[in-house]
């Protein structure tokens, strides 16, 4: 079983793609911040893994 990965985000400010390492033994929902590497102004990322192991990266303005 893959334990990590490095998804890839869109920075919801200036559109450009960034990368971002997931621990993928936590199960469900991991909810966290990072800055993007160009603009350098937070985005919120969500990370789901449901049951089949299937992870889905979502990038959503801090303010929302
Ligand atoms: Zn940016």
């Amino acid at each position: 079983m893959q334990t990590d990965d490095v998804l890839e985000w869109t920075c919801q400010y200036c559109g450009v793609d960034n990368s971002v390492w997931v621990d993928l033994t936590i199960e469900g929902k991991q909810d966290f911040v990072e800055d993007c590497r160009i603009c350098c102004r937070p985005n919120r990322i969500i990370v789901v893994r449901d049951y089949d192991g299937n992870v889905m990266i979502e990038a959503r303005p801090i303010d929302e």
